[in-house]
């Protein structure tokens, strides 16, 4: 019997180590796009900051050309305060200043809190970049490791693959159907050792009847508790 589960182990080995491959290529890409997806989260965040400080440098604009202007109301209004001759004309210009230079100041504490939030905006972005940075050097490592076992991955399946079916088609046709509807409830092990009358698949004591037709190895044993294929190898001290 235990000639006729050679092969059916040996299929079970290289299928196992299949599923395994299969499984870790399943798995595995999902942890690229998680650091993927944390890199351009970041990205974002900054790109986010640089869009405020867009926003911020936009409303300088209109601010600055007001001033500007103001000024060039200020400068015309001391050139012209020379040649004031009358008490009224020169109350009503300087009425006139007056105004234009409290709209300064006004414009320029305008501007100051502008740039004190821009000021703001970039030190929160150079932090947030020097962390991103330090970060992103750990994420790319993390992510080639991925890509490598990807690579030894595939390379695994690439090496038993046809390697299955040739098994298949060397073991015999009613254990292979047995092996498959075992393999299918149990999800993996199907044929298991059974040491000092052990079942490995369930850690169970198999009855001594049977392990004692088990080692006499003529006909197929099926473990009582967990319904797997059970086999012996021969023991040594005995023969
Ligand atoms: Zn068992």
């Amino acid at each position: 019997m235990k000639d006729l589960l050679t092969e059916l182990i040996a299929l079970q080995n290289v299928e196992i180590e299949m599923f395994k491959a299969e499984d870790g290529l399943r798995e595995i890409p999902k942890g690229i796009e998680e650091i993927e997806s944390i890199i351009h989260a970041r990205k974002s965040s900054l790109d986010a900051i640089d869009e405020e400080i867009a926003l911020f440098e936009e409303r300088k604009v209109p601010l600055e050309a007001e001033l500007k202007e103001n000024q060039t109301i200020l400068d015309a209004a001391d050139a012209r305060i020379k040649r004031i001759k009358t008490n009224k004309e020169y109350l009503a210009l300087q009425r006139e200043m007056d105004l234009a230079k409290k709209r300064k100041a006004d414009i320029e504490e305008q501007l100051l809190t502008i740039m004190e939030k821009i000021d703001k905006k970039i030190t929160e972005k150079e932090r947030i970049q020097k962390s991103f940075e330090s970060d992103k050097v750990i994420l790319d490592e993390k992510k080639q490791v991925l890509l490598a076992q990807i690579k030894e991955l595939e390379a695994v399946l690439d090496s038993y693959k046809g390697q299955d079916k040739d098994l298949r088609k060397s073991v015999d046709a009613s254990l292979l159907s047995k092996y498959d509807r075992i393999k299918q409830n149990k999800k993996g092990l199907a044929v298991v050792e059974c040491v000092d009358g052990v079942c490995m698949g369930c850690h169970m004591h198999v009855p001594p009847q049977l392990f004692n037709e088990l080692v006499r190895g003529d006909k197929l044993i099926i473990c009582p508790t967990c319904q797997r294929i059970i086999y012996v190898f021969p023991d040594p001290g005995k023969e």
